[in-house]
């Protein structure tokens, strides 16, 4: 014990090694200190020997200086709400790098003056859903219809139909938001069953909006009717409509799901999305309409506290104008290709572990499409395997079914599929060891 004891390396001194301090130097103090007073317990209790020590400390550092690590997301759920939804695509994290320093978010470099804030952002939303007069950019997509409520129906009523109440999630309720902003929510229509008539008999004078919401985490099926906004767009007051997904045109794949496009067309005064769901940007609100409520909302006080930062707009505008971001990328995967690489993953896993190509069903998530279900592949794997996939770098997060462990691959790169390969080598060392 006293022997192990006093031939432990000192903190200082493994601070003090080349390595370390340039670890220190990319991480900050902080973390570093913390890991090797860590690893220097191990070493103290006999786990390790001093030599360890220092290999240890830089293996259990993190990539960076954050605490959120990287995840593989073989889920098969293609928008991951607890994976941070939408991942971006390489071309939106280049424009944030390059946002990220001094940038002209503000200003027109060729005449030195100041300029409208995020300029090419609007113009590519603007560019990508013809139909709308005007585009504005907010913080999410509860701001878009925080920012709409505040403006058009604080004091007065909105009027939504009971079937469309809708808890997103986390306990987020759109009509307690609704409330929140000032405005008096004028229920109308039944669960299961809205007609026009209860939109004529509620609207009123006092009427800022009629809302309509898609339900875009569940499915009503059997005696139902919906008012569709076409048939609202003949009221006297304008129509919002919150398609949270933030898809902007129609998707082939996703034919229940709405468009911005087709909404505004359909006679929608707005549309509210997020643009971090079937959009694949970064977390962002984004409302489309006419001309004359857009300035309306980007000019009321309130649109400041809702105001995103350069690096979304940076990061937006690369997904409108850039390359396929991967969640519409994933949605368009052609699932004989994701069964292929299946299979190729376990010829690489050489028998380091039990593992099976099969077909599996992925889902596209908090993003939107409920009931849809997307023909994907996976490689089934011991489920012992879970949790020490979940602990690598990076971490890998499948989910159990029926006792096997399922990398679906539908949302994870083909970039990936190497970097998973040697995280289940690795995981099953953890296990066997
Ligand atoms: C996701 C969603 C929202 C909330 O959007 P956030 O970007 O999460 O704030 C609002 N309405 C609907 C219909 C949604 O699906």
């Amino acid at each position: 014990m006293e022997d192990r004891r006093r031939s432990t390396p000192r903190t200082d001194s493994v601070l003090a090694e080349p390595s370390v301090r340039e670890a220190v130097l990319r991480l900050g103090p902080g973390i570093v200190k913390q890991t090797v007073v860590a690893v220097l317990d191990r070493c103290r209790a006999g786990e390790l020997t001093p030599a360890d020590v220092v290999p240890l400390v830089l293996a259990s550092l993190p990539e960076g200086a954050s605490s959120l690590r990287r995840v593989v997301n073989a889920t098969g759920v293609v928008v991951h709400t607890n994976l941070g939804r939408a991942p971006l695509s390489d071309a939106a994290v280049d424009a944030m790098t390059v946002a990220a320093g001094a940038t002209d978010v503000e200003l027109d470099l060729a005449t030195g003056r100041r300029d409208k804030r995020g300029r090419g952002t609007l113009a590519a939303l603007a560019a990508a859903v013809p139909d709308a007069g005007d585009v504005h950019v907010v913080n999410n997509g509860a701001a878009a219809l925080a920012l709409v409520t505040r403006v058009l129906a604080a004091g007065r009523n909105v009027v939504v139909a009971r079937g469309e109440m809708v808890e997103i999630g986390d306990g987020f309720r759109i009509p307690e938001l609704v409330e929140s902003m000032g405005a008096t929510l004028r229920e109308v229509g039944t669960t299961n069953r809205v007609r026009l008539a209860d939109y004529e008999d509620a609207v009123d004078h006092d009427t800022g909006f009629v809302l309509k919401v898609h339900p875009s985490n569940f499915v009503v099926s059997g005696f139902t009717s919906t008012v569709s906004i076409a048939e609202v767009a003949t009221l006297p007051v304008p129509v919002v409509a919150d398609i949270g997904s933030g898809l902007l045109a129609p998707h082939p794949r996703l034919p229940d799901e709405p468009s911005a496009a087709t909404s505004l067309r359909s006679g929608a005064a707005l549309v509210t999305a997020s643009g971090d769901k079937l959009l694949g940007g970064p977390q962002c609100g984004l409302l489309l309409g006419e001309a004359s409520l857009v300035a309306s909302l980007r000019r009321h006080p309130f649109a400041r506290a809702l105001r995103v930062d350069k690096l979304t707009l940076a990061a937006l505008e690369a997904t409108l104008t850039g390359p396929t971001p991967p969640v519409p990328a994933a949605l368009a995967g052609d699932h004989e290709d994701l069964m292929r690489r299946a299979r190729q993953i376990c010829v690489e896993l050489g028998g380091a572990v039990p593992a099976e190509a099969v077909p599996s069903s992925a889902a596209v998530g908090g993003g939107g499409a409920p009931g849809v279900v997307l023909p994907s592949a996976a490689v089934a794997l011991p489920s012992e395997l879970a949790e020490p996939l979940r602990a690598g770098q990076p971490a890998v997060v499948g989910h159990v079914e029926r006792g096997r462990l399922l990398l679906d691959l539908i949302a994870v790169p083909a970039g990936a599929d190497a970097a998973v390969v040697e995280a289940v080598r690795r995981a099953a060392k953890t296990t066997q060891g």
